[in-house]
């Protein structure tokens, strides 16, 4: 199984939105772009929505009958461990490999100095090719990304050959992903960490690392973007260079876990493909859910009603619902409207705090970060919100669609 050269991770917490999400990519075909769908959901929403694997199988194949698309789709067993593969495995064909836990956990000392002495051509002054500056590798440099990264390229073997073994090694696409680090990966722990995945005869074809600055849920991208511009095209002739050196497999590229939206650091992502001709996977619809509340909140008086009980609730419960979610997002309490003042607002005041357009004065990220992580909420209101998601799909679905289509596809792989 191979994958393609754009590939688009999509998220739908309530399974609602597969046609509509699907339609994003079929309006890019249409416009000369191919781009392949992978449906993704994480064991971590899967156990706050209460939903299972299948489920995300089944809308997949469900969108994709109903709406006649021949090309490839994948459904993605995103940020897997050993723990929870099993449940993925006859659902999934890709599968995001999560290591970042591994991270600096102690490497047997044999299998550092093995790495280290095949890593030893590199010593000295390092040139990759497009890279317009070389790297002074110091073997004590490579003995401590060794030390920080073998354990958990190690684990990613295990269990890329426990998914082999279940599935057959064509069966799947492979994903490995530090992105959950505390720290970015530089382009040289790139280079050399995909030596170690080389190492364990792992065909990665994507490859998820921490980039520099800070990637919040269903918010932009806070930080330096000039650095990550330029961290990003590093990245990209490492892995040329890397595939080259290491015989990986010819279609590895990067994958962005963007937490969402990431707008102002598209256009870098945009022009650094283009430069590359290089391949990307991006998930970044973690916020269709979003779009749902939001188009709830001006469909009618009912929809309203249902985002603003969200709203309060998610206020009253904020510790538990931002705890999964503390290192990836930034909520200043203060800047939170208090149930008083949100009661008062019609649908579109509702909306317009939780839209994600940064040119609008009312647009609230504190409040747009927490109605994300409060989809459990709506998970628990069960029929209540999926019977309103089901009467106003009119209102729900073109807003998705939209969403996906204008403000990601096109920014990231078009214009
Ligand atoms: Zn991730």
């Amino acid at each position: 199984m191979i994958l393609e050269k754009y590939s688009f991770g999509i998220g739908d917490r309530f399974a609602r939105q597969g046609k509509a999400l699907l339609q994003a990519v079929i309006d890019a075909k249409k416009r000369g772009v191919s781009i392949a769908p992978v449906c993704n959901k994480s064991h971590r929403e899967h156990t706050i929505t209460k939903t299972e694997p299948a489920d995300v199988r089944a809308e997949a194949d469900g969108a994709v009958k109903a709406l006649g698309w021949n090309d490839s789709y994948y459904v993605d067993a995103d940020h897997i461990n050993l723990d929870n593969v099993d449940m993925f495995i006859d659902s999934s064909d890709f599968f995001t490999i999560d290591v970042a836990d591994l991270i600096g956990h102690p490497a047997d000392e044999k299998g550092i100095t093995t790495f280290t002495n095949r890593c030893s051509k590199y010593l000295g002054s390092l040139t990759i090719p497009n890279i317009d500056r070389t790297f002074d590798v110091t073997e004590e440099q490579i003995r401590a990304v060794a030390r920080q990264f073998l354990s958990a390229v190690k684990k990613a073997g295990q269990i890329y050959r426990h998914i082999e073994a279940a599935k057959g090694a064509d069966n799947f696409v492979t994903e490995i992903s530090m992105d959950e680090a505390d720290r970015p990966q530089t382009p040289l722990e790139l280079f050399l960490i995909l030596a170690a995945i080389a190492d364990e005869d792992i065909p990665a074809q994507t490859i998820a690392p921490k980039f520099t600055g800070r990637f919040n849920k269903g918010v932009d991208y806070i930080g330096d973007i000039d650095k990550f511009a330029k961290e990003f095209e590093q990245d990209l002739a490492v892995i040329d260079f890397a595939i080259s050196e290491f015989s990986l497999p010819e279609n590895l590229k990067l994958s962005v876990h963007s937490g969402s939206d990431k707008f102002s650091i598209y256009p870098a992502i945009n022009k650094a493909l283009k430069k590359f001709d290089a391949g990307l996977h991006i998930k970044t619809a973690g916020t269709t859910w979003l779009e749902e509340l939001a188009a709830l909140a001006v469909a009618g008086t009912d929809g309203l009603s249902i985002a603003k009980q969200i709203y309060y609730q998610a206020l009253s419960r904020f510790d538990e619902l931002c705890a999964p979610y503390a290192s990836v997002i930034d909520i200043d309490k203060d800047k939170l409207p208090a149930p008083e003042v949100v009661d008062k607002w019609s649908g579109e005041e509702f909306a317009s705090r939780l839209c994600h357009d940064q040119s609008s004065s009312n647009y609230n990220p504190h409040l747009r970060q927490l109605l994300h992580v409060a989809y459990k909420i709506a998970a628990e209101m069960g029929n209540d919100f999926l019977n309103a998601l089901e009467k106003y799909q009119d209102v729900v679905s073109p807003n998705v669609t939209e969403n996906i289509y204008k403000r990601h596809i096109r920014p990231i792989f078009m214009e």
